[in-house]
């Protein structure tokens, strides 16, 4: 669709974007700029993709001389890579879980700027969405769960609003690059401009508290899924890293579940507990969707999903968007001294989600700090994918997708920001996924299941 497209390669800001053009890697890659492919279609411009690898320099240098040299019969990798492109380039790829607003109001972070993964700590803004080939992302409005009381909800609420605000702000300060999205198809209008989809979730049903009119306001200001609990159990539902209370879904909870069915917002099951999904599916007369998830039997974690779970996913028409945060990708190795050092952070400056923002931005520091010293040993995107294939293989090609959580703890050693979202999709290449089954992953799964949700809707 994308490559028959004549405004994308006549949209002037991005194809003028001085930051993409300035940006060394590119300039300097000299398989990339010089890949015939990319340099004789004009629209690869609009969303060219870069495969970063830890391929030596030289290696680089060689296969680029070979390209030159006019031999018709390329490496196979290169080949590969080359197809891998054209295929990200021509889906309508659309990241269900980022959040990316905890960084929006952060100082001297702006999202038209490209900035640094490590230095800065963040995962996602504008010039490397356009790097990355991203047409849509979910923003969560991401609130943590504190005290359940008339007080501790009242100021959630009021957390979430400012988060919704900053969220909105961001999509009107591009508008050339930037539009909100609410329904199923906006995807695919917004890309056709040559612009990216930003769509609003809820992380977490806490800024409701245990009001369900809330549900509306949140529908009215653009929010198109909510993800019913965090890592705390709340007034919804039990978390699958907390105690039983509720027993799953709480009678409250069920009335969330229906409401969201008819004002037409997806019920996000991640983080809900085993029992928890079980009632939500019972419960909600529309598919769900897990917007940030992974396997269970991949990688033995209370946040993935059984297997049990996902066939009763599958049978419910919904979805599982793959997570590639490491922890849920692969289990840690241990290591004491960057542990030691993240709990040191959490003793000097207490709970995050009950700091202030100032409190908070010192956290951050000292905590992304911490990440500099000692690295995180990441997955990668090869254990990520092998999520997806046994996902596949249970439950079909129609029922998995990706829901990143950048901004959030989602990043892997050779995916680590937007900017690499490419390197999933030559993986997939790579393990033998035709185009077809590709788009479903990157976007076609997530959008069937938004528009059944709509048509359930009252
Ligand atoms: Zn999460």
């Amino acid at each position: 669709m994308r490559s028959k497209n004549p405004i994308r390669s006549k949209d002037p800001i991005r194809s003028k974007n001085p930051i993409r053009f300035k940006d060394p890697i590119h300039s300097k890659d000299p398989v990339h700029s010089k890949d015939p492919v990319h340099s004789k279609n004009p629209m690869r411009s609009k969303k060219s993709i870069r495969f970063h690898s830890s391929v030596p320099a030289l290696l680089i240098l060689l296969a680029a001389g070979v390209m030159l040299s006019g031999y018709s019969d390329p490496d196979p990798e290169s080949k590969l890579k080359r197809r891998a492109a054209r295929i990200h380039a021509a889906a309508l790829t659309v990241d269900s879980h980022t959040d990316t607003p905890l960084q929006l109001n952060r100082e001297g972070f702006d999202f038209g700027r490209r900035n640094d993964p490590v230095e800065s700590g963040s995962k996602i803004d504008l010039p490397r969405m356009n790097e990355g080939g991203m047409d849509g992302i979910w923003f969560a409005v991401f609130v943590g769960q504190s005290d359940r009381t008339p007080e501790g909800n009242r100021k959630a609420w009021q957390r979430a609003r400012e988060i919704t605000r900053a969220i909105h702000e961001t999509v009107d300060r591009f508008p050339d690059d930037l539009e909100l999205a609410t329904r199923a198809d906006d995807l695919k209008r917004i890309a056709r401009k040559g612009k990216h989809a930003i769509y609003i979730g809820m992380e977490n049903g806490y800024p409701i508290g245990n009001n369900p009119d809330l549900l509306d306001s949140c529908y009215a200001k653009g929010i198109r899924y909510m993800t019913l609990v965090h890592t705390k159990n709340n007034d919804i539902c039990d978390s699958s890293n907390d105690t039983t209370e509720h027993g799953g879904l709480s009678p409250f909870g069920r009335e969330v579940v229906s409401r969201m069915n008819d004002l037409g917002m997806m019920v996000d099951v991640s983080h809900a507990s085993d029992d928890g999904f079980y009632n939500i599916i019972e419960q909600s007369r529309a598919p769900v969707i897990a917007s940030h998830s992974c396997s269970r039997a991949i990688c033995d974690n209370p946040r993935n999903m059984t297997d049990e779970m996902l066939l009763k996913l599958k049978e419910n028409g919904g979805v599982i968007q793959m997570c590639i945060m490491s922890a849920y990708v692969k289990t840690p190795t241990p290591d004491p001294q960057r542990d030691s050092a993240r709990r040191e952070v959490v003793t000097k400056h207490g709970n995050y989600y009950k700091l202030d923002e100032k409190g908070k931005e010192a956290f951050l520091a000292d905590w992304y700090a911490v990440d500099r010293e000692f690295p995180e040993k990441l997955a990668t995107v090869s254990d990520a994918v092998d999520h997806i294939d046994h996902m596949v293989q249970l439950i079909g090609i129609d029922h998995v997708g990706i829901g990143t959580d950048l901004d959030g703890g989602g990043g892997l050693a050779d995916c680590y920001d937007v900017s690499q979202m490419g390197n999933i999709t030559l993986e997939l290449v790579r393990r033998g996924y035709t185009a077809r089954e590709i788009k479903k992953i990157w976007g076609g799964n997530l959008t069937r299941v938004f528009k059944a949700v709509e048509a359930a809707a009252e």
